[in-house]
This record gives C-alpha cells, sequence and structure tokens, in this order.
C-alpha cells in the first residue's frame, strides 16, 4: 500500500513569488508529521538488518530509531542523545552511534556533512527526497527540492551505465539574514 504524505510547498525565503512559480521552481521541502503506519515499516526494515547482521534486537535500538522518526529536521549526535535524556529515555551514547551506524548503513538514516566537521543526520525512509542549501555565517540548513535533479541523476546513470543509488548535494552560501546583518553593520561602522 502506498499512502503517499503530500508536502506542502512553500517557497523557501527571498525568492518573490508572483503565484504562477514554473513547475521547476526548485521548493522548499516540508517536514511530514510522524505517521505511525511508517514507524512500523521502518522497524521491521530494522529488524530485518539486525537479523541479518546476528545482532541483539535490544530495546534501545528500537527506541533511538523511534526518537529520530519522531523528530524533525537534522540533528547531531549529541542532540538527539540529549533529547532522548530529556524524555527519561535510558540509553548509552555508544549505543546511539552504533545505532546511528547501523541505521545510516541501512539507508533508514542519512548523514551530511554541512561544511563541518559535525556530522549531521535526518531520517530518510519515506520521505521526500531533498537537496540542501547551507549558510556559511550562521549554518542554517534550508531543504529544496527539484525534479530536474533526480532527471540528471537518471540521465547520468544512463549515459555512464551506472546504476544510481543515491546522491548528495549541498549548496554554500550566505542567507538574506547575514547579508542583512552583515550590510546593517557595515552602516553602522561607517
Ligand atoms: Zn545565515
Ligand atoms: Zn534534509
Amino acid at each position: 500500500m502506498s499512502k503517499s504524505i503530500l508536502p506542502t510547498i512553500n517557497h523557501a525565503g527571498g525568492s518573490s513569488d508572483d503565484g504562477h512559480a514554473a513547475r521547476h521552481t526548485p521548493s522548499a521541502a516540508a517536514q511530514a508529521p510522524l505517521n505511525t503506519e511508517k514507524l512500523d515499516e521502518v522497524k521491521k526494515l530494522f529488524t530485518a538488518h539486525l537479523e541479518n547482521k546476528g545482532l541483539r534486537k535490544t530495546a534501545e535500538r528500537y527506541a533511538i530509531l523511534e526518537e529520530i522518526y519522531t523528530r524533525g529536521g537534522h540533528f547531531d549526535v549529541e542532540e538527539l542523545y540529549a533529547g532522548m535524556k530529556e524524555r527519561g529515555l535510558q540509553v548509552s551514547r555508544a549505543t546511539v552511534y552504533n545505532t546511528l551506524d547501523l541505521l545510516v548503513e541501512q539507508g533508514l538514516v542519512s548523514k551530511h556533512q554541512f561544511g563541518r566537521n559535525l556530522a549531521q543526520y535526518e531520517k530518510s525512509y519515506g520521505y521526500r527526497q531533498h537537496d540542501h542549501v547551507i549558510c556559511t555565517e550562521c549554518h542554517k540548513v534550508v531543504e529544496f527540492c527539484d525534479p530536474r535533479i533526480h532527471g540528471i541523476q537518471t540521465m547520468v546513470g544512463d549515459l555512464l551505465n551506472f546504476h544510481i543509488l543515491h546522491h548528495s548535494l549541498n549548496l554554500y552560501g550566505i542567507c538574506g539574514d547575514c547579508r542583512a546583518k552583515a550590510a546593517s553593520g557595515e552602516a553602522h561602522s561607517k
């Protein structure tokens, strides 16, 4: 059964929206709400992976999986760990680290660098494919969707005879807020 969640499309700040955006206009990717059906699917996949690898199906590992699929956006290991502790969930940092590794390996979670040493993670199963724009000043990360990127992926795969599994595309720049802040700073120092 494929019940797709239609994300509401809102445009990333800055671009003027005159109401007739072209079909190809990249849109900000919206975070879909938690869907218990999806969580069950993810748990089943994770169970299969643990069994495959002969690893123990511990409550901690499932609690981490659930925590990840309940939260929105991007997070680092410490944020995930702190979030679980706050909710009174008992897990060790080591378990958080190795469970994340397992989930990334299986493709249920994606791992990003975003230009810093600190790895950022996000759930990926059943969520809309998206790419990222990162501000190099305030490190804000904005997601966007553009179907043309998928087209490029397919074309390059066909052309070079690759079965493309996934891609990563990060655009770096300075966001509108930071540019405005810099401009007002310059005005003040004159
Ligand atoms: Zn910024
Ligand atoms: Zn993302």
